[in-house]
């Protein structure tokens, strides 16, 4: 039978220049759906424990979407997995553009990366084949150039998946870049493709198509969530003003992180900083989407005069504009459009690089960051110079920066001082720009994240009751309309919980976030039927969120096998733990005593053990999981 996904493996191994075309069990496909949950699976089986994140043992895998490459909307998403180099766990990270849609078409539905090159090669995937080419005229270039030389030789179209300079000098943060602009970027994933000594993966342009089971039943499946998609409250704002339009509403509602998260409100107008106002000041010159999309909510945007004239880039999003601009203490958009554009050149993860800028300022502010670290540079809040030259030297690993380039955790090991407590990371990843002091299903979700405190594994956004379809969701999950204010305590664990299979379904089928827990209109139903009518299969609604649990209590299995102590690890910043941004008009400190309620009711629905934070042995195998059995308490069952 005709399926979307068919579970063709091309396996590449560095080392011994080898590649091999293998086959998912099909099990694993059954269980595991495909894209990030067959991620997971792999990456259990072939990860040994422990291994070194930047060691030959670990695996790049790519991952895209059981509906990539079909007409369903919004389908281009591919996840990127690996274990972490910012936090030692699981580490995933999705990426749009146009890479999954390639890769579907070359015949690949997950590429494995094993080993370690011994120079600098580039992977060529050529109808499902893969070639090890040599990459020492593209090691050293950034983003931009790496892309132009290499399409340059494979073609115009290629699409090009690559490192910069950062992921070349293994900064923990450094990003895989797809299509120039888009970044799989929290974690470190491309400091693992960087240890890896691999530079780039070209695809070719290819033609056809992507197989589905029943032709018709999909056609109408897609013109369904078409139409879902087209009339939801989210879609015409995010189409036109990006996810950065809200900026100012932030601001205003004193939830904006300014100055490493002491205040939550900005000085200056934020109004400028905002999505709304790019078009009329000049800056917005395209709206793009990753493909398969129909919101299309990338900007594309250049100064057209001034200092910064000429600056053009992919973005900004939201959490950049956050991190380089109100994290930051700079009130003017230019500086933070040409902090994103250096960002994607050289491949790094804007919010952990705007965070680690921000700690450093604020160790200036405090006086711990002695005068011989500093550079020579006046790194002061507020100072857009300062400001872009760190990111340069981060990129590079250059005096201050090579320090810096080690995350915030590292670096405030590092300089001590009592700078840990300004340190916005947990598990050893910089937070996302998200006032988690205000909004506690964040906090929870940020708390168990298993890459660390960041959105794009749980986002909660209904709980805000921003939108009518938010504030039907919080009713259908939880019985109670009223509880979509995000102060509560009161049924996070539930809200969390859900949006934990939301989303790990969407990544296993390639659908994006967006669509399914930020606007709510793609549906479970409406998931389902796409699912069926693309492989033939036809798990209940139920069944398949149900996958999306196995897929995210594997992945907490894998962090656990590699070290994760829950009672040291599921936690937020010190700060949202225990300090109030004297601005932060509602909400407190996350306390510890607050956090244990948050998490006893997040443990409890899992049916994980309330002491120890680890699956029991029952709720593994209710899922299908006795394999990962090694990880839960001891003798401690129910
Ligand atoms: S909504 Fe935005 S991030 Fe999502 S697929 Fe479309 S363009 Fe990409």
């Amino acid at each position: 039978m005709k399926t979307s996904y068919p579970g063709r493996v091309l396996a590449v191994d560095l080392s011994t220049r080898s590649v091999s075309k293998e086959a998912l069990p099909p099990s694993w496909i059954a269980d595991f759906l495909g894209g990030r949950g067959v991620g997971a699976r792999t990456l259990w089986e072939n990860v040994p424990p422990h291994a070194d994140p930047l060691g030959e043992d670990n695996v790049l895998i790519l991952a895209p979407g059981v509906l990539t490459g079909t007409s369903a909307p919004c389908s281009g998403r591919t996840t990127l997995l690996a274990k972490g180099p910012a936090t030692g766990h699981y580490l995933k990270s999705s990426v749009g553009g146009h890479l999954g849609i390639s890769l579907k078409l070359a015949g690949v539905d997950l590429l494995v990366i094993r080993g370690c090159a011994d120079r600098p090669v580039s992977l060529v995937l050529d109808g499902g084949d893969g070639r090890i080419v040599p990459a020492d005229t593209e090691w050293g270039m950034t983003v931009r150039e790496t892309t132009a030389s290499l399409r340059s030789r494979y073609g115009e179209d290629a699409e090009v998946t690559c490192i910069g300079p950062a992921g070349e000098r293994l900064v923990r943060f450094a990003a895989v870049m797809t299509s120039v602009y888009n970044a799989a970027a929290r974690g470190g994933i491309g400091a693992v493709m960087g240890s890896k000594r691999l530079k780039a993966i070209v695809v070719p342009p290819a033609r056809g198509s992507v197989d589905v089971a029943d032709a018709p039943a999909f056609r109408a499946a897609v013109q369904k969530a078409r139409d879902a998609l087209y009339n939801d409250t989210v879609a015409k704002d995010l189409h036109r003003f990006g996810t950065a339009r809200d900026v100012d509403l932030l601001n205003e509602l004193h939830l904006l992180p300014t100055r490493n998260f002491q205040h939550s409100t900005m000085e200056g107008d934020a109004y400028a900083l905002s999505g709304r106002s790019w078009a009329e000041l000049g800056l917005l010159k395209r709206i793009v989407g990753c493909g398969g999309c129909i919101y299309c909510c990338h900007r594309f945007t250049r100064v057209p005069s001034g200092p910064f004239a000429g600056v053009s880039s992919g973005g900004p999003e939201y959490e950049t504009v956050a991190a380089f601009g109100s994290g930051c203490g700079i009130t003017k958009i230019e500086p933070v459009l040409a902090a994103n554009s250096l960002c994607n050149d050289l491949g790094l993860d804007t919010i952990s690089t705007g965070s680690v800028i921000q700690w450093a300022m604020e160790s200036v502010q405090r006086g711990v960051l002695p005068d011989e670290r500093r550079d020579g540079l006046d790194i002061s809040f507020g100072n857009e110079q300062a400001m872009l030259e760190l990111v340069r030297r981060i990129g590079y690993r250059e005096g201050l920066g090579d320090l810096l380039a080690e995350g915030v955790a590292r670096a405030a090991d590092v300089i001590g001082a009592g700078s840990q407590a300004w340190a916005m990371q947990a598990r050893g990843l910089e937070q996302s720009n998200v006032e988690t002091r205000g909004s506690l299903g964040y906090a929870l979700a940020f708390a168990v994240n298993p890459r660390g405190p960041d959105h794009l594994h749980t986002e909660c956004l209904a709980e805000f009751g921003g939108t009518k379809e938010g504030i039907d969701l919080i009713e259908r999950i939880t019985g109670d309309r009223r509880l979509a204010v995000p102060s509560k305590e009161e049924a996070r664990g539930v809200i969390v919980r859900w949006h934990e299979d939301m989303y790990a379904v969407s990544d296993a089928l390639g659908l994006c976030a967006f669509a399914t827990t930020a606007a709510y209109s793609l549906t479970e139903s409406l998931i389902s039927h796409l699912y069926a009518a693309a492989t033939g299969r036809s798990p209940t609604d139920l069944e398949l969120m149900r996958a999306g649990r196995r897929i995210e209590t594997l992945e907490r299995c894998f962090s656990l096998r590699e070290g994760l102590l829950p009672e040291r690890d599921d936690r937020l910043p010190d700060r949202i733990m225990s300090e109030i941004a004297p601005d932060l008009d509602r909400g407190e400190p996350v306390s510890d005593r607050k956090l244990k309620r948050l998490l006893d009711q997040y443990y409890h629905l899992h049916a994980w053990d309330l002491h120890t934070g680890r699956p029991l042995a029952s709720t593994l195998s209710a899922l299908d999981l006795s394999f990962a059995e090694g990880v839960c308490t001891p003798g401690d069952d129910r």
